[in-house]
């Protein structure tokens, strides 16, 4: 444990654009900024060990409060030591609230108190302000989000600004009732795509002072045009020393994009999904290794890889592995996309210290949506950027014999792996764990 619990410090910023480096010092240890947080929605980076995600660069992990709390319980948690025990993993631990989880559900009634639902085991679940600060006290984690209103894209104004008010309402309630020492709070500006919603809930969020703020309420189906003019001017409202969370994104072109509008921090459930789909990114576009062109290719998944599966393995061998439904397939694929976006990371970073991120973002992108090596990013999966936590298996009823499998590949289609196809229109914070739920109106 450190003396300073919690800091952020900026090292260098490019003075071609906004994007800055710099590192999250928290209790469990250093992350360097930009960073990108593999999602652990049950405490697991789902087809990883922990040391995997440390050894495939990683520093700081995602974990689902909402989650944890149905399942196996916060109290259990608490008594194993706290998360970071629970899971094995010794580094940084960003919770978030529940709240992106419990909107999308259907069964949910959002009163000032708080969202009342039904959980999948079909029990009544109340989460608070109030509550979610305590799960996430519970849990240890070292970066607790505020419980927050999201709503989906698109929305109509009145109801962007009675959500932006109701979380400014709730993150005052949540202020008040966090704790936890070596613990920090981080608010959210919502506001949808509306700039004076934008402006209205980061003056309110601002004032209350949070060491961190999230930029919520993106990556909800509103297209990367907006994703990038959202990020980009609440961005410019939030304190220049303070990290900036995007929330649930995103693909790399995203993430570049967002960076260089001076955002800190990511989540997103994309490269570890993709992977056990049998996706793998590569800098000359994304593939898909179950296609037959891979059958015989020996050549490593991604030539400019240092990996230890690119180090080691051929695409023929993981297109083997996934054709033959083995387990090592998704482990291996998992692993490689959590690299990619380790070292897309780094190397932002590193030309954030030399000042030219713009020309990096450039570069990286005409090479990668050249796809001239096998791929273009039309193999990916369209509605990917929706996506921000790994889909909950159902809890195991009593009678039930046996649940899905994980990391074991499923075949395209199936609701344990893949999202269900929508309708552009439907939002992604909101459809995200609940298999065919419909976004709020
Ligand atoms: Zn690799």
């Amino acid at each position: 444990m450190s003396s300073t619990p919690f800091s952020f410090r900026v090292d260098a910023r490019d003075p071609l654009c906004r994007a800055r480096s710099g590192a999250i010092h928290t209790p469990h240890g250093e992350v360097p900024t930009p960073a990108f947080c593999p999602v652990g929605t049950a405490g697991s980076v789902r087809a990883m060990t922990p040391w995997d995600v440390k050894a495939a660069g990683a520093s700081m992990v995602l974990a689902n409060t909402y989650h944890l709390a149905l399942r196996p319980g916060e109290a259990l948690i608490e008594k194993a030591g706290g998360v970071h025990r629970f899971m094995g993993w010794d580094g940084p631990i960003l919770t978030d609230s529940g709240g992106f989880q419990v909107f999308s559900l259907k069964d949910r009634f959002v009163s000032d108190e708080g969202v009342r639902f039904r959980t999948p085991d079909g029990e009544i679940f109340v989460l608070t302000p109030e509550r979610a600060v305590e799960i996430q006290e519970a849990l240890g984690s070292d970066i607790a989000m505020i419980l927050d209103e999201c709503v989906g894209h698109p929305c109509e104004w009145s109801e962007a600004r009675a959500a932006v008010e109701r979380t400014t309402r709730w993150a005052e309630r949540a202020l008040a009732a966090h704790r936890r020492r070596g613990q920090v709070l981080f608010g959210i500006v919502q506001g949808s795509v509306y700039p004076d919603l934008r402006e209205r809930a980061a003056e309110q969020i601002v004032a209350l002072d949070f060491p961190g703020y999230a930029i919520g309420g993106v990556s909800v189906g509103e297209g990367f045009e907006l994703l990038r003019d959202v990020v980009g001017l609440t961005a410019e409202l939030l304190p220049e020393d303070r990290p900036r969370y995007v929330m649930g994104v995103g693909l790399p072109e995203d993430l570049l994009a967002c960076i260089e509008r001076g955002a800190d921090l990511f989540d997103c459930v994309i490269p570890t999904r993709f992977g056990r789909g049998g996706t793998l990114f590569t800098r000359r576009g994304a593939i898909r290794i179950r296609h037959r062109r891979y059958r015989s290719d020996l050549y490593p998944i991604d030539r400019g890889c240092s990996c230890a599966v690119c180090g080691r393995f051929s695409r023929a061998y993981l297109h083997h592995l996934f054709e033959a439904h083995e387990l090592l397939g998704p482990i291996l694929a998992t692993y490689h996309n959590v690299a990619f976006y380790q070292d897309l990371m780094a190397g932002a970073r590193a030309a954030i210290v030399e000042g030219r991120l713009p020309q990096f973002g450039e570069r990286f992108l005409a090479e990668y949506r050249r796809g001239g090596e096998s791929a273009t990013r039309t193999e990916i999966e369209p509605p990917a950027r929706r996506e921000r936590t790994e889909k909950p298996r159902p809890p195991r009823r009593a009678g039930r014999r046996d649940g899905p499998r994980d990391g074991v590949p499923q075949a395209p289609g199936k609701a344990t792996d893949r999202r269900p196809s929508k309708p552009a229109s439907d939002t992604h914070r909101n459809s995200r764990n609940v298999p065919g739920r419909r976004p709020p109106r």
